[in-house]
């Protein structure tokens, strides 16, 4: 499997690209370097996609996931978890399921902490949830999480000790190598990551800066991934959010889209988020 193609996808939700402005942006921040470096080459991407009001969760990720033009398809955007209807569109097509079509081993890297890994209420599916169900039959859970082979979702297993994990937390770092090694083993490995939503819609300026000097520690590493050869890392988010600090609304703003590594220059070109599945897609076709 060497030569073949191997991309690692960070998700990372409520991330737009703001003003220059560090009294509002709190991504100019000069403790956050690494995360500002690459945040300054990201191509912008158009969340919006011709449909008025503030793009939400729901139909961005399936817009990002899919490449149909979600809050076009269901005449608005659709906060939080998908309705039946965006269901079915997710898991008729995504990325997961058009990449196994083409026998590129995919994987889903966060761990849900639960018992059964194939049956998660439909409430609580979101657009990640549902693809993965749909396409790869089940999510990672405990065993994985436990033994290194997942990421749970706020990466350093933090906000975890209220739903019964006694464990230890782990350093971003350590989080990083876990997903590194997960990606060794697949085509596509996808990794989520929404408290930055969370906190930019909490306006609490302690918890925006502890998330993003989480990233900040976390994302450089994951993205030293691309400098392997016929590797690709790819960053990007469904909607702005927590680089506005003066709302606790989603933004307006274009969405930062960072990929390095072998194609990368195929997605400088693209303009918004329908595009970055088929762009995906296409690089597998000519690996
Ligand atoms: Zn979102």
């Amino acid at each position: 499997m060497t030569d073949r193609l191997k991309t690692l996808f960070i998700f990372v939700d409520g991330l737009g690209m703001g003003a220059a402005d560090p009294e509002t942006n709190p991504l100019c921040d000069p403790q956050l370097p690494n995360l500002g470096k690459l945040l300054a080459n990201a191509v912008p991407l158009d969340a919006c996609l011709g449909v008025e009001g503030l793009p939400q969760s729901a139909t961005g990720q399936a817009a990002l996931f899919t490449g149909m033009n979600a809050p076009k398809a269901m005449t608005r955007h659709i906060e939080g978890f998908p309705p039946a209807r965006l269901k079915e569109i997710i898991r008729h097509e995504n990325i997961f399921s058009k990449l196994r079509k083409r026998n590129q081993r995919c994987s889903f890297a966060n761990s849900y902490w639960i018992d059964d890994a194939t049956n998660i209420p439909p409430r609580q599916q979101s657009v990640t949830t549902v693809m993965t169900l749909s396409a790869l039959g089940g999510v990672l859970g405990k065993t994985e999480l436990l033994a290194g082979k997942a990421v749970n979702h706020d990466i350093t297993r933090w906000t975890m000790h209220t739903r019964g994990y006694d464990g230890e937390l782990i350093r971003p770092e350590q989080a990083a190598r876990h997903l590194l090694d997960l990606a060794e083993e697949n085509n596509f490995t996808l990794f989520e990551y929404f408290l930055t939503d969370r906190a930019g819609h909490s306006g609490e300026h302690e918890l925006i800066s502890q998330t993003l000097e989480t990233l900040e520690r976390f994302i450089p590493q994951v993205a030293a991934f691309a400098q392997q050869p016929n590797h690709l890392f790819l960053l990007c988010s469904d909607h702005g959010n927590i680089e506005d600090g003066s709302t606790r609304t989603h933004t307006l703003n274009p969405v930062p889209l960072i990929a390095l590594g072998t194609h990368a220059p195929t997605f400088q070109s693209l303009e918004n988020l329908t595009e970055v599945t088929p762009a995906i897609l296409n690089c597998y076709a000519q690996a």
